[in-house]
């Protein structure tokens, strides 16, 4: 099995944190929605039963006939459960509720953890040409969130500028080894990036510090700050790129963005 950034193929990134309400799904969006802005072509995987992924970019519950769960349990082709977004050279896999049951599904069958990986190396996905996938983990580190980790070249972690924000780090890591060592040793952390940010707040601010200090260059030099923007684009099935494109929650995006497309570059060259 080989898994390495270099291989032919998009780069495989899987949105994680095991914490609800961080920022992964927001990050998902709003960064895939930057790389293609950027002039990449970017699938999004909505891996979270709660389809927060797929709402915020549009696609009503009644056109999510196949979705993630067909394409991990039920052999679905990729042909069969990618759906256009409204903006061009983003599509998604889209998720609904049926995916909680998947847990319990995939514990039964043989290929359990690879699934995923299996998925996104049918023949097909060449034809498609992606530069990105990014996949929106659930809030826990269950066997979606595994299959996403034996998936992907590398792991994005969004952080909460919160009171408690690296507690919970020290268990996601020891998932990230335990997935090396058993499946996919090629498998990088992309890099920690600190969600939420409020510069007047010094707990924002500690936070910050504590992870410089402590995770040094895993950490993006950007950070996403708290914008009411950000919150509102959902509600309008958009990324806050396209629904305030100069806001400070754009902005920051674009930069994350710029600031990973330099990092792979780099490795490329
Ligand atoms: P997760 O996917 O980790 O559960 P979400 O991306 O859904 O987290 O974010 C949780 C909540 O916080 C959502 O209501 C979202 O709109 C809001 N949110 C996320 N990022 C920001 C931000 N930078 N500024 C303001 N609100 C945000
Ligand atoms: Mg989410």
């Amino acid at each position: 099995m080989s898994n390495s950034p270099d291989s032919k193929g998009p780069r495989i990134v899987a949105i994680a944190n095991q914490k609800g309400g961080v920022g992964k799904t927001t990050t998902a969006i709003n960064l895939g929605a930057a790389l293609v802005e950027q002039g990449r072509k970017v699938l999004l995987i909505d891996l979270d039963p709660q389809g927060n992924a797929s709402t915020g970019l549009g696609i009503e519950p009644e056109k999510r006939e196949n979705t993630a769960y067909e394409l991990l349990l039920d052999d679905a082709s990729l042909g069969d459960v990618i759906q256009a977004s409204s903006i061009k050279n983003f599509d998604i896999v889209p998720a609904t509720v049926d995916l909680s049951s998947a847990d319990i599904d995939l514990i039964s069958n043989e290929k359990r953890s690879h699934l995923l990986y299996d998925a996104l190396r049918q023949p097909a996905m060449d034809a498609y040409e992606y530069d990105y996938v990014l996949i929106d983990c659930p809030p826990s580190l269950n066997l979606l969130t595994v299959n996403a980790m034996v998936a992907a070249h590398s792991i994005l972690v969004p952080l909460q500028s919160e009171f408690f924000a690296l507690e919970g780090l020290s268990q996601l890591m020891l998932t990230i080894r335990e997935v090396r060592q058993s499946a996919n040793p090629n498998l990088r952390i992309e890099g920690i990036v600190l969600t939420m940010y409020d510069s007047r707040n010094n707990l924002s601010q500690q936070v910050e510090e504590d992870a410089r200090s402590n995770l040094g260059d895993l950490v993006f030099k950007t950070i996403i700050p708290r914008n009411v923007r950000v919150s509102e684009a959902p509600s309008f099935s958009m990324p806050v790129l396209e629904f305030d494109p100069t806001s400070k929650g754009a902005m920051a995006y674009r930069a994350l963005a710029g600031e990973l497309l330099k990092k792979h570059e780099k490795v490329a060259a």
